[in-house]
């Protein structure tokens, strides 16, 4: 068929899960990937490293680089408090229309704002168009060569404050080398390493979490 896997992603949502309910949602995306077709999905595994960082920071303000089909934004969007809010970064509108679909599938589209763009146009534009101060978590999970650039714009643009949680993704596979000598020798950071596996497979990878000390 002409389909393309984020529409067949979306497909298995409408089919398996619960309007409403984000979990189900979630479980229906790792069901698809982990049997039928994998996807870049932070996934199950990794995913609860992701859930139970994000429940430890419990952000107001949190912003995510890389949105692609939205099941990293539905866990996230999902442990957030009432009033505090998701910005998602996506640059490839195949994917945006998908992403939206599965946020508003899960009913988290109140607690979720996808910005269509480039991350690199987009960080400096924060305050100003979307009236953010400072974000509280930043979960990087976009294409790895941006990390370390984008990590320094968000410095540059004072969207950091002491304590602001970044978790980063795939740091082991593909792999962010550069990332991880940037934030561990860095004394601006605290940064410990939680080993996990690639998203649907038994390939070592993990998630970096550095903390922002001011
Ligand atoms: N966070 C998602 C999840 O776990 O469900 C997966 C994100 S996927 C690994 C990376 C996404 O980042 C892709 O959809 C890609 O189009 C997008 N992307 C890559 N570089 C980007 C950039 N500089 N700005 C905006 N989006 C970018
Ligand atoms: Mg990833």
């Amino acid at each position: 068929t002409g389909s393309s896997r984020p529409q067949r992603m979306l497909k298995a949502v409408q089919k398996n899960a619960t309007k409403g309910d984000p979990k189900s949602v979630i479980s229906a995306i790792d069901s698809y990937c982990r049997h039928k077709e994998w996807a870049m999905n932070v996934g199950d595994d990794k995913g609860l490293i992701l859930d139970s960082v994000l429940t430890e920071v419990n952000p107001s303000t949190a912003l995510e680089l890389g949105t692609y089909c939205g099941y990293s934004s539905v866990r996230i969007a999902r442990l957030l408090s009432p009033d505090s809010k998701l910005i998602t970064i996506e640059f490839n509108p195949a994917f945006a229309i998908i992403a939206r679909q599965i946020i508003a599938y899960a009913g988290l589209q109140d607690k979720v704002t996808l910005v269509e763009g480039a991350s690199g146009d987009l960080i400096p534009k924060m305050k100003e168009q979307f009236g953010i101060k400072s974000f509280d978590f930043v979960f990087l999970d976009h294409w790895k060569d941006r990390y370390v650039p984008d990590t320094k714009l968000l410095e540059d643009c004072g969207l950091l404050k002491k304590g602001t949680v970044l978790l980063a993704d795939n740091v082991i596979c593909p792999g962010a080398p550069e990332y991880l000598q940037y934030v561990r020798n860095n004394p601006r950071y605290e940064s410990r390493y939680y080993p996990s596996n690639l998203e649907y497979t038994k390939v070592e990878d993990g998630l970096e979490k550095s903390v922002f000390l001011g």
